[in-house]
């Protein structure tokens, strides 16, 4: 017999149904309307022999009307075979994209006694994330501790690792703000892993600065499968909603991050989100990265020229304009923009494709960014002294 089912850590689908043997439909979980409508994540379970099991997979009907579900494709489908360590590519030829009747149709090989996982993005679940990060700290003792942020709307502890010098400047790494975009997560754990291991360059880096890595701000969303919101239906991105001027942004969690950015008044802030799949991107590996609109909104002039050095560093030194071929901006109400706004603070907000990064690329890609706006970021700091030289 065959089954489906969602009910797990970071599960996604609903209205499973059984259309014809070995053939069923399911509509995906949509947090909006348009954007964030197209992750889903589940399991076949395939209690008799070897089978094709066929699985169409529909945009949430919920709306009422089309939701913009096929901007997502195509994209890479990732699958696991229980037991399996790791997620691999469904091979394309078992994907099929049928717009007209709006719905994904999967093919999917299940051997005999086998459950499969299907996710449209490289899982990076929570509690994973956690264990990397608890892992770090009981190995790594003399180079990095844990810390949390605080507690999520449902008591979840917003963990990170704290590496390098009191003192120096602070670089304050999230990703996770919408809670399917794996990719940013993995790229955290590659930063904290780096910060916190032997390399020499890691080693110089704790002398110079101080890193907070928080790969899992939404810690909720994140196990409750969702694509935008928190467990308060409320978009960590879109911080300050409709009320950009608002003292606090709306979610719990949002809050929190302000709370700290405002306390310990970070250097940097590296953000990193997701795009999904390629259908209008330009060049491999349809990455991207957001800037504010106008670099004015930083006040103070020498911010201002930092800002403008992060931003030369986002375009030239990594994958980031491969997808629009320029940055995109950040709304009024998002945190960036207001952290560059009231505090003078710049950010390095980057999106890793999900489509072509699992935790190595998302390692590879992420981690370049960091090194690269962190070399500059001191740089910067170094000219501020009158102690830059070339190098
Ligand atoms: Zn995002």
């Amino acid at each position: 017999m065959i089954t489906l089912s969602s009910d797990f850590e970071c599960g996604n689908g609903k209205n499973f149904e059984k259309v014809a043997d070995n053939h069923f439909r399911m509509e995906v979980v949509a947090d909006k309307q348009t954007g964030y409508c197209g992750q889903f994540c589940f399991d076949v379970r395939n209690d008799g022999p070897a089978a094709e099991v066929v699985v169409e997979v529909w945009e949430d009907s919920r709306f009422g009307g089309p939701t913009n579900y096929f901007a997502c494709f195509p994209t890479t489908v990732w699958v696991r075979p229980h037991g399996l360590h790791r997620f691999y590519p469904l091979d394309r030829s078992r994907l099929q994209v049928n717009e007209q009747q709006r719905h994904l149709v999967l093919r999917l090989p299940v051997a005999e006694g086998q459950t499969l996982r299907v996710s449209q993005g490289y899982l990076a679940p929570y509690s994973e994330i956690c264990d990397y990060l608890r892992r770090f700290a009981d190995k790594r003792p003399d180079r990095c501790e844990l810390f949390s942020l605080g507690q999520s709307v449902q008591g979840r502890e917003i963990l990170g690792l704290r590496c390098g010098t009191a003192g120096k400047p602070k670089v304050f790494c999230i990703a996770g703000q919408h809670p399917h975009e794996f990719a940013g997560m993995w790229g955290m754990i590659a930063i904290a892993d780096f910060m916190s291991s032997l390399l020499p360059q890691a080693a110089a880096l704790r002398e110079q600065i101080e890193v907070h890595v928080v790969p899992t701000v939404n810690p909720d969303g994140n196990v409750m499968g969702r694509s935008a919101f928190n467990a308060e239906d409320l978009d960590m991105y879109l911080a300050f909603g409709d009320n950009p001027d608002a003292e606090q942004p709306e979610a719990h969690e949002s809050k929190i991050l302000w709370r700290w950015v405002t306390e310990n008044k970070p250097a940097l802030w590296v953000n990193f989100h997701c795009y999904t799949g390629w259908k209008t991107n330009s060049e491999y590996p349809y990455d991207g990265w957001y800037e504010v609109a106008d670099y004015d909104l930083f006040e103070d002039p020498g911010q201002r020229r930092l800002y403008e050095a992060i931003c030369d560093t986002m375009r030239l030194e990594t994958d980031a304009p491969s997808t629009h071929e320029r940055a995109s901006i950040h709304p009024q109400s998002t945190l960036c923009h207001q952290m560059a706004k009231r505090l003078g603070i710049p950010h390095a907000f980057y999106e890793l494709n999900l489509a072509t990064a699992g935790p190595h690329g998302s390692a590879r890609r992420g981690l370049n960014v960091f090194k690269q706006v962190v070399n500059t970021l001191l740089y910067m700091l170094q000219e501020t002294d009158g102690t830059a030289d070339c190098r």
